[in-house]
């Protein structure tokens, strides 16, 4: 995979407090050795809440475990009651934040200028999005997938410059897969995964888009994580579910290392 570095991430969705938080960043820490985070990068996204307890967590104990959020609002301070900016998350040390999972485009009806948005406020305040893509059922049945998560992929970066996507990730999670127990196949994973980079090299040239990883997400297990990173294309995994369990998602980052 061209000297990517894979990369686990973790979303926790709406679960545990900060103090359950602690207790799953220590496991997690205990069950990695440095060899292994060192040769893949393990971030977990927990809710907002756990940020801070795991930002004094991770720099007491000098663990390489990143951390990151599972969104971020498009603007930068005022009087939107409920969000939170980059520039609260910068102040944490987030490196990481979702834009654009599918439980925020069809549960909160973000759509492509709002996660579009929201990709820009991110790269603002110096936070490396991780900007989901997916297909419905409906769009796979209809063989359109492909098509489908690179128009989606372009209206999310639609007017950024190439030299701010350097560190960019890509998450393709097609809808169906997740938190449904059905992991999409090897050469699934792989044929978006392909096609994601092909339209980053079209459009922002061979050299950024060999730079930019490519997490595949989707009902990902410990079991499954060696076939989907088999592929070329595929640098590592979003992983919701198996995230919540420190020895299974322990197990897929050492499948990745
Ligand atoms: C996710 O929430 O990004 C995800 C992939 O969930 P799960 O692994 O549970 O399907």
């Amino acid at each position: 995979r061209e000297g990517r570095r894979p990369l686990i991430a973790g979303n926790w969705k709406m679960h545990l407090t900060h103090l359950e938080a602690i207790g799953l960043v220590q496991k997690l820490a205990f069950s990695l050795t440095e060899p292994q985070l060192e040769d893949a990068e393990v971030v977990v996204v927990p809710p907002f809440t756990a940020l801070r307890s795991v930002q004094t967590l991770v720099a007491g104990d000098k663990l390489e475990i990143g951390y990151g959020a599972q969104d971020v609002s498009a603007h930068d301070s005022g009087a939107y009651t409920g969000e939170v900016s980059g520039a609260m998350l910068a102040a944490l040390a987030c490196r990481y934040v979702l834009v654009g999972h599918s439980e925020r485009r069809t549960l909160h009806g973000e759509d492509d200028a709002v996660v579009a948005a929201k990709v820009q406020a991110a790269l603002r305040h110096g936070l490396v999005p991780i900007l989901c893509v997916g297909e419905g059922l409906d769009v796979r049945r209809a063989g359109t997938h492909v098509a489908h998560c690179t128009d989606q992929l372009d209206r999310a970066l639609e007017g950024i410059p190439t030299e701010q996507l350097q560190e960019l990730v890509v998450a393709y999670e097609p809808v169906w897969a997740i938190g449904t127990g059905e992991v999409a196949t090897p050469d699934d994973a792989q044929e978006v995964c392909g096609a994601l980079r092909a339209r980053l090299a079209e459009r922002h040239g061979p050299e950024t888009a060999a730079a930019i990883r490519i997490l595949y997400g989707g009902s990902v297990k410990a079991a499954s994580t060696g076939g989907i990173l088999a592929g070329p294309d595929v640098d590592g995994a979003l992983v919701g579910g198996a995230s919540l369990d420190a020895d299974e998602f322990a197990q897929i980052c050492r499948t990745a290392a």
